[in-house]
């Protein structure tokens, strides 16, 4: 089947590569010169774990192609994805402009009839807004050609996108046409072979799945969080709370780790544009607002603490941070957590030496060339001559540590950990002073 994805940023470049794979002659559009450029000298410009060979793998099986021409990537297929991005607004909404604008080039470029899939989170109603913009083209030069519009909104989770794309609990589509469920059930045929996991339903309730998906995520988080904040001024232990809780089959144990504030580039704008959802249809969604508020809260309580360790002086100190992404297995620091730290340090005056596995260069990327930011090669030489160490990201490089060591090296015996990686006592032994999230013991 021949298929055209429009944005080969996270999303778009899995898909393609994933639906190339499975044996279907993919076209990956982009509006970014540079990135397609790359991506043509088999440059990666994302880090994910199994990508580059399944990239160059299907590039080099001819199955995987880029290219910047909307014109000839609307002509390549009769199924054509979006996958471009949906930032938020200034009022927090979804900023539907990049899905608009391929809808528009979309109905300016069409030979043949079109399915269009909206991938990309939108709010319920995009699909509506879609059509009208691929319709309005048609309608310009007279033309009878029909489209349909279908919402397949994707659940991938960075660092293991390959993996959940591949073997994902379900694939949404939502589409009232029965020759788009044909299409459909074609293109995502090979997934669907094991047991069915395509799930039918109206396109309002498919756009709407999305954001209550990452919402319910969200509000785990931020309950964990608020909890762990009571447990650390009562004298418990989040941590032992968190396993008390999780044995509850009612509950569980996934996604009830407390920390130091979700991020990355979905939680955050799609609690808030739901938020502004609720808003729009009169409805105050109280309930996402304070996950939203608690969630801002926790990103600062990083800064908060190292702060007190430090009687509130932090100026001419300098802070080690371990880990920038805004979670393992990514290079992603959008909406990061070490973000709203470095920040709050150089505003303090602070000079920040950091570490991470994957996104140092997106961090250059971000703040550029700065005398108080140092972006060093490993752990050890972030800690080397600095006064405190802050962990933001939980990669596995920083589960295992000598704090016999680390007591050596920092200035001040400080660690802020917003990972919970270490036993208290162990740290506490080691003559470290350790401030985790919500674990009383460690105050
Ligand atoms: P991204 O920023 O990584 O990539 C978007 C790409 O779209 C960019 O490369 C950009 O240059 C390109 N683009 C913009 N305008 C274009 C146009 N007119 N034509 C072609 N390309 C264009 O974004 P992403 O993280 O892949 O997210 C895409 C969508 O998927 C968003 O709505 C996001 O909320 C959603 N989503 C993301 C994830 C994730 O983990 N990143 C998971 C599920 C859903």
């Amino acid at each position: 089947m021949r298929i055209s994805i429009f944005g080969t940023g996270y999303v778009g470049l899995v898909t393609g590569t994933c639906l190339a794979d499975v044996g279907h002659d993919v076209m990956c559009m982009d509006v970014d010169a540079d990135k397609i450029a790359r991506l043509e000298r088999g440059e990666i410009p994302i880090y994910e774990p199994g990508l580059d060979a399944m990239v160059r793998r299907n590039v080099e099986e001819g199955r995987l192609r880029f290219t910047t021409d909307a014109a000839f990537a609307v002509d390549f297929a009769p199924l054509q994805f979006i996958a471009v991005g949906t930032p938020p607004d200034e009022d927090g909404s979804a900023d539907l402009q990049y899905v608009l604008a391929v809808a528009r080039s979309i109905g300016q470029h069409m030979g043949d009839d079109k399915v269009v899939v909206d991938k990309s989170t939108v709010p319920v109603g995009t699909a509506d807004k879609v059509r009208d913009a691929v319709q309005g083209e048609l309608d310009a030069r007279g033309s009878s050609l029909t489209v349909d519009v279908c919402s397949n909104p994707e659940f991938l989770k960075e660092g293991a996108a390959i993996e959940d794309f591949t073997h994902g609990a379900r694939i949404i589509i939502g589409t009232d046409a029965e020759r788009v469920r044909e299409t459909m059930r074609e293109c995502y045929g090979p997934y669907n072979r094991h047991h069915e996991k395509l799930m039918f339903m109206d396109i309002r309730s498919a756009e709407l799945t999305k954001y209550a998906a990452n919402a319910m995520l969200a509000t785990k988080i931020s309950f964990m969080n608020e909890i762990a904040n009571m447990a650390e001024r009562l004298g418990a232990d989040i941590e032992q709370i968190r396993r008390g809780i999780g044995s509850d089959p009612r509950i569980g144990y996934h996604f009830i780790y407390p920390g130091c504030g979700y991020g990355g580039s979905c939680f955050p704008k799609d609690v808030q544009a739901l938020a502004r959802t609720a808003g729009e249809i009169g409805y105050h969604a109280e309930l996402l607002e304070a996950v939203e508020g608690v969630n801002q809260r926790q990103k600062a309580t990083l800064f908060t603490k190292l702060a007190q360790a430090f009687d509130g002086d932090l100026s001419g100190k300098t802070i080690a941070v371990w880990g920038l992404a805004f979670k393992p297995n990514t290079d992603d620091m959008r909406e990061a957590p070490s973000r709203a730290l470095m920040e709050a340090l150089w505003a303090a005056g602070a000079r920040v030496q950091a570490f991470d596995p994957e996104a140092m260069g997106e961090c250059r990327r971000i703040y550029g060339q700065r005398d108080d930011l140092a972006l060093v090669e490993n752990r050890e030489q972030a800690v080397a001559g600095a006064d405190a160490l802050v962990i933001c990201t939980e990669w596995k490089a920083f589960r295992s540590i000598d704090f016999a060591w680390l007591k050596q090296t920092l200035r001040m015996p400080v660690v802020v950990d917003g990972r919970n990686l270490f036993d208290p006592q162990a740290v506490k032994r080691a003559g470290l002073l350790y401030f985790a999230v919500g674990r009383g013991d460690s105050l």
